[in-house]
């Protein structure tokens, strides 16, 4: 189980678990290096593998001994080491996200129990807030997500970063954590691995776009010259000529480079 799995099943097992069961994992020693999960106290119940029941039985303390009492057995004490208790700490997991992407608009606590809001990130197109709720599966996880952000600033573009469920909350975005982050095996750094502006729908921002803004008018003056038997044959002389026409035609328009001229000649020329 890698670092991620591993942190995913403690988070959907909301309550506490016994250290014991997953201690030996080499992954455990990474999400407890990066604080990602923390141990506090003991666990209230287990499941009684003394007798062939498997049944749940309440942790106690008497005597100066923790234990827990079977039909079969009585009392059955356990070492307290056995019964430590861990869970993830979605806190520091939070803050770790928020500090990776450089969020804005970041909050250290819940807004509500385990719905969590990391920050937000800015695009072109406006705010990408993004949330964590650790179960969208039920119509229940839902509203209790939309109750947790009733008082909270609209944002064009949202994530909700879950482990379990595909419920979403227009116009959010649901993603699982194990398909866009991934943990360090050896310091547990969390590393968001994909573009979450992307996933959220953010349009992509034309770049390059310039180029195009002249090729239509600059195709349509190449085929005019050539119509009027005016074209120059040097590549370079053409260009020239090209750009003085097109400042003559366009003088509110940038103009493109010579360079880009040329080039622009050179693609027709080759027939690309
Ligand atoms: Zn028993």
């Amino acid at each position: 189980m890698n670092a991620l799995d591993l942190f995913a099943t403690l988070v959907i097992q909301r309550c506490r678990v016994r250290r014991a069961e997953y201690s030996s994992l080499p992954a455990y020693g990474a999400l407890m290096k990066a604080s990602l999960i923390e141990e506090i106290g003991v666990v209230s119940s287990i499941i009684c593998d003394e007798c062939s029941q498997s049944h749940e039985t309440r942790v106690v303390y008497q005597g100066e001994q923790y234990g827990h009492y079977c039909p079969d057995f009585g009392f059955v004490s356990k070492a307290r080491s056995e019964l430590i208790a861990t869970q993830p700490n979605l806190s520091a997991f939070v803050a770790q996200i928020a500090d990776g992407l450089t969020c804005k608009r970041r909050k250290s606590s819940p807004l509500d129990k385990d719905i969590w809001r990391i920050g937000a990130l800015e695009s072109h197109a406006g705010d990408v807030v993004i949330y964590m709720c650790p179960s969208l599966q039920h119509a229940q996880d839902v509203t209790d997500f939309q109750s947790a952000v009733t008082n909270e600033i609209k944002s064009p573009f949202g994530i909700m970063l879950t482990v379990q469920g595909t419920l979403t909350v227009p116009p959010y975005v649901t993603a699982r954590l194990q398909d866009v982050l991934s943990i360090d095996p050896i310091t547990g750094t969390v590393v968001v691995i994909e573009n979450l502006c992307t996933i959220a729908g953010v349009p992509k921002q034309r770049t390059g776009g310039r180029p195009n803004d002249y090729r239509k008018p600059l195709g349509d003056l190449i085929a005019l010259r050539a119509s009027q038997g005016r074209t120059l044959q040097g590549r370079n002389a053409e260009a020239k000529a090209l750009q003085a026409e097109f400042k003559a035609q366009h003088p509110n328009a940038k103009c493109p480079s010579l360079p880009t001229v040329r080039k622009y000649v050179s693609e027709v020329r080759s027939g690309s």
